[in-house]
């Protein structure tokens, strides 16, 4: 049992270190080599304890008991004489640490584990200063380890079993999120992955094939990362990055580094630590206009990082969970890389790679095997039901609509090409099944799209010859209702638009939450042309979208507009190039799915007619709103489950 840990060094890391593993109730011994290192170490721990008693996360009793966990010494027999665990946060200096080890190894119990907080210098190297390479691991945590959950527990060729699973409870102990590094590869997992990416970028910029800022944007925005690639590199340090490469490609990382690396580092533009790097940050953070961000595909970025993913989890370095893990709780990406790889499509992520491959020819741009063999098989990730994760892929052909699952989203596809997927009652009737089937509580969004060239070009016109008045009524009643019970499904909805949605086809299409159209979609309320009028909500839901004016212009003139004219007058929410809707719609669909449901029940009522302070009430009630709220007081990412 581990009662005594020691923190060898009280520097950036290792004070912190200290003050997590006293928060998590060990008895604590922080040595560093000079009394005003300890003393400096120390009064941050305690600048540190003093902020989460003024923000009233522990109480002032609770700080002072957590200090006096902590002792301070210079002296190294006594700071590991009775320790259970060592955890070494000196310079990074493969003499100096192995020197460390050589005398902790001495001096410490044998039964103590002896861990390592190194980020570049290979473990089983370091383990071989010591006579116990089994109770030695590395234990990698991230700046600030009071604040940034991860911890990469590494394992070294000789570390035992044991060795790694005590590592693994201590770090969850210390309320951090560990995964396990199986192999003792440079860069571990999350520095692979962030060298892949940033280095790729700064290529993309130095090949003249964009720039910063519109590459920077098209990260923040499209791909939604907390920062772009040189605004981050500029945040982590310019020297700081070209050292962790060097250090990389020295041990057999294979990367051709950009040449801004030592360029910036010879100029002295170190980031934002010294005002100037690939920004100037004299009046603060640099300003990334939005407006670029569609002007460059961060696929061509971030293609790379996902290749890395699959050369960790093939390697067996990582689990495909841990290697997702560790890019969220490492990086504060929105998704894993592997997860994005498999909502783009890893046949996409191949076709990326090989284009950089035969343009450029660099050693690095060589598609995974695992990636090859994955696409090979099929599996290109969530559109195909399996990637690097498994989404449990279900498909099944009703009359006249197909339904295929890939949770969180089901896709109701109207399959009657030959007649532009006209709508009659078999069609219908279909419809009505597969929404029953996506009430799965696995379905978050259900998207309804058609085969072929429509969406759907309406009724079946042959339905209407020969109609009396009374079956007339009667029919446009019924397909009021079932519209009707779709706008108040209780999932959110997504109409994607991908040719003709006339007539019946568009009131269908507006009785879903959302719209997005291809470019090539035309839409349009025609009935007028037959000498009728529209039987299905058109008239009642064309307003409420286009405004009054607009309405009636459609109505009784029955013209039918392009995509873009639809999305000008507010007719659908986006036009998106034909061949990327798809694409698109799955990215809007997983943006929703990402967000707590039962907020989206509540304001899907409010909008159908509800009362908001009633459901503002409800929403008090849920698990989702208490996550929510905690998440943002304690600055980290929800997690909503749905409850
Ligand atoms: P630092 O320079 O801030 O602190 C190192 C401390 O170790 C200094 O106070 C130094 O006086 C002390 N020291 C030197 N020799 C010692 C010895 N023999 N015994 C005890 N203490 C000694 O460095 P840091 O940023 O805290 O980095 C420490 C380790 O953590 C390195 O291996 C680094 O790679 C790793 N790391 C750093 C970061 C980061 O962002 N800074 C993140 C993860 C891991």
């Amino acid at each position: 049992m581990i009662r005594r840990i020691t923190v060898l060094g009280a520097g950036t890391m290792g004070h912190g270190i200290a003050q997590v593993a006293a928060m998590a109730g060990y008895e604590v011994i922080m040595r560093d080599i000079e009394e005003k290192f300890i003393e400096s170490g120390y009064n941050r721990i305690k600048k540190s304890l003093e902020k989460l008693v003024k923000k009233g996360k522990i109480t002032r009793e609770e700080a002072d008991l957590i200090l006096k966990r902590i002792k301070k010494t210079t002296n190294l027999e006594e700071a590991v004489k009775q320790a259970d665990f060592v955890i070494e946060a000196v310079p990074e200096v493969f003499e100096i640490k192995a020197e460390v080890f050589k005398a902790v190894d001495e001096l410490a119990p044998p039964h103590a584990i002896i861990a390592t907080n190194t980020s570049s210098l290979p473990i089983s190297e370091l383990a071989e200063a010591t006579n116990r390479p089994d109770k030695f691991v590395g234990m990698h945590f991230f700046n600030p380890p009071q604040i940034m959950k991860l911890v990469e527990v590494v394992r070294g060729n000789k570390t035992s079993e044991q060795t790694v699973n005590t590592t693994l409870e201590l770090a969850k102990s210390m309320k951090k999120e560990p995964v396990v590094v199986n192999k003792d590869v440079p860069g571990f997992i999350v520095n692979r992955v962030l060298v892949r990416w940033l280095n790729e970028a700064c290529l993309i910029v130095e090949r003249g094939e964009s720039d910063i800022l519109t590459v920077d944007s098209s990260l923040k925005y499209v791909a939604e990362l907390p920062m772009g690639a040189f605004e981050l590199s500029d945040f982590i340090g310019i020297d700081v990055m070209r050292d962790i490469i060097r250090a990389m490609v020295k041990r057999g990382f294979k990367l051709t580094p950009c040449k801004s690396w030592d360029k910036l580092v010879e100029e002295g533009k170190l980031g934002a630590k010294s005002s100037l790097g690939f920004y100037d940050w004299s009046s603060g953070r640099p300003n990334i206009p939005k407006e670029l961000s569609t002007k460059f595909d961060p696929k061509q970025v971030l293609a790379m990082a996902v290749n890395e993913g699959a050369w960790l989890v093939r390697e067996g370095v990582a689990s495909t969970e841990d290697v997702d893990k560790a890019v969220i709780l490492g990086l504060n990406f929105p998704k894993g890389v592997l997860s994005m790889g498999d909502e783009w499509g890893l046949d996409v992520v191949k076709s990326i790679i090989e284009g950089k491959r035969s343009r450029y020819g660099l050693p690095e741009y060589e598609v995974d095997p695992l990636i090859e063999e994955l696409v090979s098989k099929g599996f290109l990730g969530v559109k195909s039901g399996k990637g690097f994760h498994d989404y449990g892929l279900r498909e099944e052909d009703l009359n006249q609509v197909k339904y295929k699952a890939t949770p969180p989203i089901a896709w109701i596809i109207l399959n009657r090409p030959d007649k532009l997927n006209a709508l009659d009652m078999e069609l219908l009737n279909s419809l009505r099944k597969a929404l029953d089937m996506a009430l799965d509580d696995e379905i978050k969004v259900v998207v309804i799209t058609g085969s072929g060239k429509a969406f759907s070009a309406g009724a079946d016109v042959s339905m209407f010859k020969g109609l009396s008045p009374i079956d007339a009524y009667r029919l446009s009643r019924e397909l009021n209702e079932f519209f009707d019970e779709l706008e108040r499904y209780p999932k959110p909805t997504i109409a994607s638009i991908n040719g003709f949605a006339l007539g019946g086809g568009l009131e269908l299409a507006m009785a879903c939450d959302l719209r997005v159209a291809s470019d090539r979609a035309q839409l349009g309320q025609p009935e007028i042309t037959l000498g009728i009028i529209t039987g299905a909500g058109g008239s009642k839901r064309l307003p409420k979208l286009v405004g009054l004016a607009k309405a009636k212009e459609l109505l009784f003139t029955g013209d039918i507009i392009s995509a873009d004219e639809a999305e000008k007058i507010g007719l659908v929410n986006r036009v998106v190039p034909h061949e990327k809707l798809e694409e698109e719609v799955r990215s809007l669909a997983l943006k929703i799915a990402s967000m707590p449901s039962n907020s989206i029940r509540l304001y899907k009522s409010i909008l159908n007619g509800e009362q908001e302070p009633l459901a503002f009430g409800l929403v008090f009630s849920t698990e989702d709103s208490k996550e929510g709220i905690n998440a943002f007081l304690e600055k980290r990412r929800p997690k909503f489950s749905g409850k």
